[in-house]
């Protein structure tokens, strides 16, 4: 198991993270447990950031909060100094309660409700990513009613696709998300925006997957849309304040992955961008993008305890642990892969084959498949790193099962973030009807 950031074997034999003792975690904190490494995530978005200090372009580089959103969260990336992209009500609900700037939130979804766009406007939000023409009329309109101009930027799609897994892929032409740009749709929308009275356009949005390890489709994404730009100023006058590529920088989860840098990503993008706007001689925009994974993926790592096991002589032994799908969903929704390793016994040799099993009644609920691990005991403490992303921010209570805690941990310090779900929390806001109890 390829240990992160500060992640390294104790004098014990153990595992530690952020200077703590991941089996003392286990038993401080309960499992499952989710675990951030704090220094690792500092040093991902300082990475990102001084990446594009070099390349001398102006920037925002915008934490894309559905990687994994909370409180805490939300207040680290405010501390670096970055942006904050969000999908939805309750994800920039969270960023402001964490007192994060408006002004330096971008809201994005392809169905955004009414109250959502209020809520936005209303706190001052930075920009909207417009995903279609319902969302930009309905913008305009708010924008009048209030007397503001509206920032926003139109999400198109360059028909690239990322090598990545189909489900995830979101670039590609036939996506539910963001406006066509081989159809025209793209063009239309540009003219929509510019002719509305109360929409400031910014520039253009494009995500074209995630997980991505090569520079190449970034590289031909900006080619493609910075041709289109040239398109949109020769026909409409147009030139974009900021161009905004997204995010999809892939992280390290089993062996065979080989992603970039930070710095080798917004390298390969910035010389892309600074080469192809003076190739159609446009002025160079402010570059924007939006890493999730990238920043907090391998900052996580997950504690379960394990329990049962069941062996089917010569097929597969299985080995069960106290979560599952609904603390990471990801093998269950994308075929995911993961290591582990026990973190009460680093050191001891691997000796059996074994797949690690949700507890969820769900035969699909397996969160690894054939897995080297030494003998497992009940008792023993499983962690699965590089599950800070899309883990958290997809848990679930399906089984009634209570969602784990956050905890961040730095320099021998563990503070919660997140409490335990408990029992009560799960029937909080269950109702009983009247005529149950007559
Ligand atoms: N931006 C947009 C529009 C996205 O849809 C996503 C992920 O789905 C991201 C950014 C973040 O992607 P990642 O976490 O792979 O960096």
């Amino acid at each position: 198991m390829l240990l992160h950031g500060t992640s390294r074997i104790d004098e014990k034999g153990q595992l530690e993270i952020g200077g703590c003792n991941a089996v003392e975690l286990a038993a401080e904190f309960g499992t499952p447990l989710f675990v951030y490494d704090e220094a690792q995530i500092r040093s991902k978005c300082r990475a990102f950031v001084t990446a594009f200090q070099e390349s001398g372009l102006a920037f925002q580089v915008a934490y894309a909060s559905k990687a994994f959103c909370t409180m805490a969260m939300c207040k680290l990336i405010e501390e670096e100094g970055l942006s904050l992209d969000v999908v939805s009500g309750g994800e920039l609900y969270t960023a402001l309660e964490a007192g994060f700037p408006a002004e330096r939130i971008h809201f994005h979804g392809n169905n955004k409700s009414i109250e959502e766009m209020e809520m936005a406007l209303d706190t001052g939000i930075g920009c909207f990513v417009a995903d279609n023409f319902y969302e930009l009329g309905l913008l305009n309109q708010l924008g009048k009613e209030r007397g503001k101009q509206v920032n926003v930027l139109l999400r198109i799609t360059p028909g690239v696709e990322a090598h990545t897994h189909e489900y995830i892929s979101t670039g590609q032409q036939d996506s539910k998300f963001g406006f066509d740009m081989m159809s025209g749709q793209a063009l239309e929308a540009i003219q929509f925006a510019l002719n509305a009275e109360a929409l400031h356009l910014l520039g253009t949005h494009c995500h074209i997957g995630s997980q991505i390890f090569e520079t190449n489709g970034f590289v031909l994404t900006v080619e493609r849309v910075i041709s289109f730009l040239a398109e949109a100023k020769a026909k409409l006058g147009f030139e974009p304040a900021v161009l905004n590529v997204g995010g999809g920088f892939g992280i390290y989860y089993v062996e065979g992955d080989t992603p970039r840098t930070p710095g080798e990503y917004v390298k390969a993008i910035a010389t892309t961008v600074r080469r192809e706007c003076e190739e159609h001689d446009l002025a160079l925009p402010e570059l924007w993008i939006e890493p999730g994974r990238s920043i907090v993926g391998d900052a996580g790592t997950t504690l379960y305890r394990i329990g049962s096991t069941k062996e089917i002589p010569g097929m597969r032994k299985y080995v069960a642990v106290d979560g599952g799908m609904t603390d990471n969903l990801r093998p269950a929704l994308y075929q995911a892969k993961y290591e582990a390793a026990l973190a009460n016994r680093m050191l001891d040799e691997a000796e059996e084959t074994v797949s690690i099993a949700g507890k969820c009644c769900e035969s699909g609920d397996m969160l690894i498949w054939d897995i080297q691990l030494p003998k497992v005991r009940a008792g023993d403490i499983l962690a699965v790193p590089s599950t800070g992303a899309y883990g958290y921010a997809m848990a679930n209570n399906y089984n009634r099962i209570a969602r784990p805690a956050v905890v961040f941990v730095r320099d021998g310090h563990a503070e919660l973030v997140v409490e335990r779900e408990q029992l009560s929390d799960l029937v909080r806001l269950d109702r009983l009807p009247k005529r149950i109890n007559l």
